[in-house]
C-alpha cells in the first residue's frame, strides 16, 4: 500500500535525509587511492553514532544479515557490496549507498566517486548516471506517472550508449527505508497497466537509477549480497529521496540550503568529486 506523507512528515524526513547528506561527505573526503573500504564505513558508522541516528542498511536480513552501514560497490560491482579489507585504486569508481533513520523517519541516498583519475569512458559513466538522476528529479514537477519519467530515463541512458539495470529498482521511502511503491528506471508495457503510479504531493520515494557501461545484466557473487554486471565492465549508481510538494519536487537528500523546489540533486558536484 502506498502511503502519502503530510508537509510535516515530510520535513520531519528532510531531517533524516540532511544527515545521510552530511554522511556522504564523510565518506566523500575519504574515498582516495589506499585507503580500504571498510576504513569508509567505519567513518561513517562512527559519525551516525555520533548523530544518534540508526543506520538502516547494518543487519538488514538477508541469507547472512548485512554487516555494515553503508553499501560499497567498486568498479563492476553494481549495488550491495561489502565494505572490508578491499583496497581503492587509482581508476576505480566505488559506489557508495547509506542511509539512517531520524526520530522514526528515513533518508537513503548514493553517490559514485571516481577515485584519482578514472578512464574517459568511466567518467561518462558516472555523468550519464548522475545526470539520468537529476533529469528523473526535473521530470518530476512536470509529468503525472512514474511511467512517463522511467520511459524518458531509459531513453536518456540509451542515448549515453550504456544500459540501465532492471533486476533492481527504487522504492518508496518513510517509516520504513522500503515500503511502496517500486520504482523501476524504466517503462515496460507491464508496469504502465499493473504498476505503475500517481506523481501527486506527498509521495515520497528513493530514486536509483543503476547503469552498466556494457549489458545491463548483473550476477550475484558468493558473499550473498554483492551484485555484479554480468560481462564485468562497470557500472554506476546514484541515489536521492525525493518527496513531491505542493510546489514541486524536493530532494530531501540533498545539501543544506538546497530546499528550494527541483533544486540541483545535492552538494557533491554531479560526478562525485
Ligand atoms: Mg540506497
Ligand atoms: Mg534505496
Amino acid at each position: 500500500m502506498l502511503t502519502l506523507k503530510s508537509s510535516r512528515e515530510i520535513a520531519a524526513m528532510r531531517k533524516a535525509g540532511l544527515v545521510v547528506w552530511e554522511a556522504h561527505q564523510v565518506a566523500a573526503e575519504l574515498v582516495r587511492p589506499g585507503i580500504t573500504t571498510g576504513e569508509i564505513d567505519r567513518a561513517v558508522e562512527d559519525f551516525f553514532l555520533q548523530r544518534e541516528v540508526v543506520p538502516l542498511f547494518k543487519g538488514v536480513p538477508g541469507k547472512v544479515p548485512f554487516p555494515a552501514v553503508c553499501c560499497m560497490s567498486v568498479n563492476d560491482e553494481v549495488v550491495h557490496g561489502i565494505p572490508g579489507s578491499r583496497v581503492l585504486r587509482e581508476g576505480d569508481v566505488i559506489s557508495i549507498d547509506t542511509g539512517c533513520r531520524l526520530k522514526g523517519w528515513c533518508g537513503d541516498s548514493a553517490y559514485t566517486h571516481p577515485v584519482g583519475q578514472v578512464a574517459e569512458d568511466v567518467q561518462r559513466l558516472l555523468d550519464c548516471t548522475a545526470g539520468v538522476l537529476q533529469l528523473a528529479i526535473e521530470l518530476m514537477g512536470s509529468r503525472n506517472r512514474w511511467g512517463d519519467v522511467a520511459a524518458e530515463m531509459a531513453t536518456y541512458v540509451r542515448d549515453c550508449g550504456f544500459t540501465v539495470v532492471e533486476n533492481f529498482v527504487g522504492h518508496g521511502i518513510g517509516r520504513n527505508m522500503h515500503e511502496d511503491p517500486q520504482v523501476p528506471n524504466f517503462c515496460s508495457p507491464s508496469f504502465r497497466r499493473n504498476h505503475d503510479f500517481e506523481l501527486e504531493p506527498g509521495l515520497v520515494i528513493a530514486v536509483e537509477p543503476m547503469v552498466n557501461m556494457g549489458t545491463k545484466k548483473v550476477r550475484p557473487l558468493a558473499d550473498h549480497w554483492t551484485q555484479s554486471t554480468a560481462d564485468g565492465q562497470p557500472s554506476a549508481h546514484f541515489e536521492h529521496t525525493v518527496a513531491i510538494t505542493e510546489q514541486g519536487p524536493l530532494v530531501l537528500t540533498a545539501a543544506p540550503g538546497a530546499d528550494e523546489t527541483s533544486a540541483p540533486a545535492g552538494g557533491l558536484a554531479a560526478a562525485g568529486e
